[in-house]
């Protein structure tokens, strides 16, 4: 990258023209930044179909070797820039939070497309979380489904320029500048720890609900694993007139179910004594029906 000193230059102490080739007055932090802006690293990773235009934004058409992006690294220890390119699911955001987390700083965020940026065509679908912003810091969002290599170059672009105006003696701008480590991304749970926010209050009230039917009390065990409640006499008659193939297993928890029911044990064994009887039958007659 060829250095550029009228641009670097950004102080008002005047240079004679003669040296205005050779001498720039700057700050450090146009220094700093300089070179940073010009060799972010990507992290070579991608999630969907938007993936694939980064990958087209990679190659010679585009060519994004031209801002010094071009060595993608396959860790994120030797990243910088993490380019979250296609549908962000509940299962894979555990792992890109972690990759995060394991850059090292100054590091940043750009959010490749619908789904990265807000769930996409998927949104409120049930495997996919509604834009990696709920989970990362991004610095620049690319709209498209799927953006253009040009929309990408764009994005890198406006990361470069973010970059420009960051400062080193200005902690609230960039926390990694400040005293002290920063703070990690917090690395979500897969299961109850992803879900719609908006829906608390319902997921709460069922939960209670749920607790209700066995202790009347109100409990607030949200991970807790529910226990259904016990069949009554009449459910216990519906489930065994119920057609169905058991296997031993759910054989077992049937009749523990009638137990609790309040089933005898003289019942329960000639129900499933009559059950055996039945399915020998149905094999007896599989049987002459095959020849
Ligand atoms: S934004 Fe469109 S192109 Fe990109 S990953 Fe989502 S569905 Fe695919």
């Amino acid at each position: 990258m060829e250095l550029n000193l009228q641009e670097l230059n950004k102080t008002e102490y005047p240079i004679p023209v003669e040296l205005q080739s050779n001498v720039a007055i700057t700050s450090l932090s146009s220094v700093y930044n300089w070179g940073r802006r010009n060799s972010m690293w990507p992290m070579l990773f991608g999630l969907a179909c938007c993936a694939i235009e980064m990958i087209a934004t990679a190659t010679s058409r585009f060519d994004f070797s031209r801002f010094g992006m071009e060595v993608m690294r396959a860790t994120p220890r030797q990243s910088d820039l993490m380019i979250v390119s296609g549908t962000v699911t509940k299962k894979m955001v555990v792992p890109i939070v972690r990759l995060y987390n394991q850059m090292p700083e100054p590091k940043y965020v750009l959010a490749m497309g619908a789904c990265a940026s807000g769930g996409g065509p998927f949104k409120e679908g049930y495997n996919v979380v509604s834009g990696i912003d709920k989970y990362l810091p991004v610095d620049v969002y690319v709209p498209g489904c799927p953006p253009t290599p040009q929309a990408l170059l764009y994005g890198l672009i406006a990361l470069q320029k973010k970059i420009d105006g960051q400062s080193l003696s200005v902690a609230d701008d960039v926390p990694w500048y400040g005293v002290g480590p920063s703070e990690p991304a917090p690395v979500p749970i897969l299961g109850p720890d992803i879900i719609d926010p908006r829906q608390m209050d319902m997921i709460r009230r069922q939960a209670e609900a749920a607790a209700n039917v066995k202790t009347e009390e109100p409990v607030y065990h949200l991970n807790a694993v529910r226990e259904l409640p016990a069949l009554d006499a009449e459910q216990a008659v519906a489930v065994a007139a119920r057609p169905k193939a058991s296997t031993a297993v759910d054989e077992s928890i049937e009749m523990k179910s009638f137990s609790q029911a309040g089933m005898s044990a003289d019942a329960i064994e000639a129900l499933r004594v009559k059950r055996r009887e039945n399915a020998l039958q149905r094999k007896a007659a599989r049987l002459a029906k095959e020849g």
